[in-house]
């Protein structure tokens, strides 16, 4: 196969060495043929760049998500040791006075 001079002569499509380049993209400045490239936003992107793009425009969604839920994991973890340990840490300083009742003028009841 030769195709290599034919390449050098014309700006061929990236993606189909053998079909003459129709547009550029905007995106990355690479030849692409009719079929290679998109409109998006009223620039002509090829599809990697088009890609790349719509996954950047849905990436904020998807990282909040991935966020959320280990840290609202975590938070949930800390309340629950938290709450365990402030109640193993009342549990544990209660004297025996507790069961007369005396500890809960403390808290003003
Ligand atoms: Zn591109
Ligand atoms: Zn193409």
């Amino acid at each position: 196969m030769s195709a290599a001079p034919a390449i050098l002569q014309q700006p061929h499509c990236l993606n189909h060495p053998r079909r003459e380049a129709a547009a550029r993209c905007t995106s990355c400045g690479q030849p692409f043929c009719r079929e290679c490239v998109t409109e998006l936003d009223g620039r002509m992107v090829c599809g990697s760049c088009h890609r790349a793009k719509l996954e950047v425009k849905e990436k904020p969604k998807r990282d909040w998500f991935l966020i959320s839920v280990p840290l609202q994991l975590a938070l949930g973890i800390l309340l629950l040791w938290g709450t365990s340990w402030f109640l193993g840490k009342v549990l544990l300083s209660t004297p025996s006075e507790f069961h007369e009742g005396i500890m809960w003028q403390r808290f003003g009841f």
